[in-house]
C-alpha cells in the first residue's frame, strides 16, 4: 500500500499565524537577497546592510523590530516583501536540516502549526528533496 502523504500539501499548511517571522533562529540573508530586496523596497543595496540587518557570526540576519518580528513583517499583511522574500522563508519548512535529520521534522512543528507531525521519514523525504530542488531550480531560472 502507498504512503498516504505524497506531496508538499499532505504534511503542510501554512496557517499564516507569522510565528515564523518571530524570534527564534534568524532569517539569513544572502548578497543576491540583499540585492532582490533592495531593489523591490527601492532602497540602495550598498545601505542595505546598515539599516535592515545585523550580523550574526560572519554572516547577516534581518534585524527584527522591537516586539521581534522581523522588520518586514506587518501583522496584517504578513511578509510584506513576499515575492522576494530570502532564500530560507521561500525553503521553509524543506529545508536541507531535515533531508539530514528527518527527527527535526517533528521538533520545528512545535513552532510552526502547519506542519504536521508523526509523518514516516521515507515519506518525508520523498517530499522534502522534490521541494528544494523546484524551489532551487527556480532560483536558478
Ligand atoms: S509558523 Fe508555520 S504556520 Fe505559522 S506562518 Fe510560519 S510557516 Fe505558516
Ligand atoms: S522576510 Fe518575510 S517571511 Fe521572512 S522572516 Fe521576514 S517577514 Fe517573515
Amino acid at each position: 500500500m502507498g504512503s498516504e502523504y505524497k506531496t508538499c500539501d499532505d504534511i503542510f499548511e501554512c496557517q499564516q499565524c507569522g510565528d515564523c517571522c518571530n524570534g527564534f533562529g534568524g532569517t539569513y540573508v544572502t548578497k543576491k537577497d540583499i540585492i532582490n530586496i533592495a531593489n523591490y523596497i527601492k532602497f540602495d543595496p550598498e545601505k542595505f546592510i546598515d539599516r535592515f540587518c545585523d550580523s550574526s557570526g560572519s554572516r547577516y540576519v534581518l534585524t527584527r523590530g522591537k516586539d521581534g518580528y522581523c522588520i518586514f513583517f506587518d501583522k496584517a499583511k504578513q511578509c510584506t516583501i513576499h515575492p522576494v522574500k530570502p532564500y530560507m522563508c521561500k525553503a521553509w519548512p524543506f529545508i536541507q536540516n531535515v533531508i539530514k535529520h528527518p527527527e527535526n521534522w517533528d521538533a520545528m512543528s512545535n513552532s510552526c502549526p502547519g506542519m504536521k507531525k508523526g509523518i514516516p521519514h521515507k515519506a518525508l523525504l520523498k517530499i522534502i528533496i522534490v521541494e528544494t530542488n523546484k524551489l532551487d531550480t527556480s532560483i536558478t531560472e
